[in-house]
């Protein structure tokens, strides 16, 4: 029987080689050479003008919600079925969080039951890439243009993946990666913030800087820095950064070798389907993910577990995924959207399983004991 862990991250080498040569030039705080350097990788690679490296996603949202001055009574719209950051960011600031549905073919926002929620309270819709797959950007940037409001793409799963040929976080006013160890691309604890809307640009800066004009000061702009807005330290230091750096430099190779994983799961997996087993995510032609994360669905949470179980006894890691967050002991509090049924029937019965760039054949070790779970149990 082999060991199949859920996720291990991919390890370039060059990682520990960049931090002897951060430690060797002293230079350690926040926005260094290493800093500079992996913003540069991400403008390029994403095609974004502005990038800024924070310590995680969940500071990057937090950002997003100092910078559209989010304030008790308003209202931002979101998915249920996401990771508590997602929320929490806006909620940290007293906004109401409006919880949407999500669509059954990529588990994404729903981009038609949008509309219903917006109010003259809304202030931001934040679609989250699940699993790495952007969300239906064009239709929901038009809802923002006509209403006025602001796009945050959570776009923590997602580097690498593109919406219509432009890269996932070129695509809102604002945008946050993770690079947290269980992501594709990783520095332990890590993310960015990408500013795509020029207006936020100045503050962005003043906000990771404590509050400070600090890098104003730095570029000789200004001959003192000071308190010029509220803010807090949100900017990681050069040793995460020079990690990342080797990561991001290799971050075609690494999502690469996890899109082989995807495609051999996804095609062994077609005849589970045909049989009316299980569902496999489907996405559209706009959509190039970065193979975050695969799952199946099954017909109900009874069979999920089951399958779960089935897998563990077998040394597979495999697991399910969110609660959505309107029924979780914090999210409660918030209004009641009525019709949450595809984000509660998604939550019990998915199934993740295991996927890492370099698991190798690993994978058809996964395949066959999902195969023998179905040919034991057949119905
Ligand atoms: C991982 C994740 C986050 C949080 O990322 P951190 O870097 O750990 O803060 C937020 N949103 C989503 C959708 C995620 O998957």
């Amino acid at each position: 029987m082999y060991k199949v862990k859920f996720n291990s991250p991919y390890i370039t080498g060059l990682e520990i080689e960049y931090i002897q040569k951060a430690i060797s030039t002293k230079s350690l705080c926040g926005d260094g050479f290493f800093t500079k350097r992996a913003q540069e990788l991400i403008e390029n690679d994403l095609k974004v003008s502005k990038s800024l490296l924070t310590h995680s996603c969940t500071a990057s949202l937090e950002m997003a919600a100092l910078l559209l001055e989010i304030k008790p009574g308003d209202e931002v719209i979101l998915p249920s079925y996401t990771f508590v950051s997602t929320a929490n960011a806006f909620a940290l600031r007293g906004a109401e969080i409006v919880f949407a549905d999500i669509r059954e073919s990529d588990c994404n926002i729903d981009e038609n039951k949008i509309e219903s929620l917006i109010s003259r309270k809304t202030k931001a819709i934040v679609p989250v890439h699940y699993a790495g797959a952007p969300c239906e950007m064009d239709r929901i940037k038009e809802i923002a243009k006509l209403n006025n409001i602001y796009v945050v793409e959570d776009a923590a799963q997602a580097y690498g993946s593109t919406y219509k040929g432009a890269s996932a976080g070129a695509l809102g006013d604002m945008a946050a990666f993770s690079f947290h160890e269980t992501k594709n691309i990783v520095s332990g604890e890590g993310g960015c913030l990408i500013v795509n809307n020029q207006n936020f640009l100045n503050r962005a800066e003043i906000i990771r800087e404590k509050g400070t004009n600090r890098k104003a000061f730095y570029n000789g702009i200004v001959d003192k820095y000071t308190w010029k807005d509220v803010g807090s330290s949100f900017l990681p230091g050069e040793l995460i950064a020079a990690f990342l750096t080797a990561q991001l430099e290799n971050a075609a190779l690494i999502n690469q070798k996890r899109k082989m994983i995807w495609d051999m799961y996804f095609e062994k997996f077609e005849i589970l389907e045909e049989r009316g087993l299980i569902f496999r995510p489907r996405y559209s032609e706009s959509v190039q993910h970065n193979a975050h994360m695969f799952y199946l669905i099954l017909k109900n949470q009874i069979k999920r577990d089951e399958l779960i179980h089935y897998l563990r006894e077998r040394g597979v890691e495999a697991t399910f995924h969110y609660i959505p967050l309107h029924k979780s002991d914090y999210g409660k509090r918030y209004k009641k959207n009525l019709d949450l049924k595809i984000t509660e029937r998604v939550a019990s019965s998915i199934v993740r399983l295991p996927i890492w760039a370099d698991m190798g054949d690993l994978c058809n070790y996964v395949i066959q004991v999902v195969d023998d779970f179905f040919k034991e149990k057949n119905d």
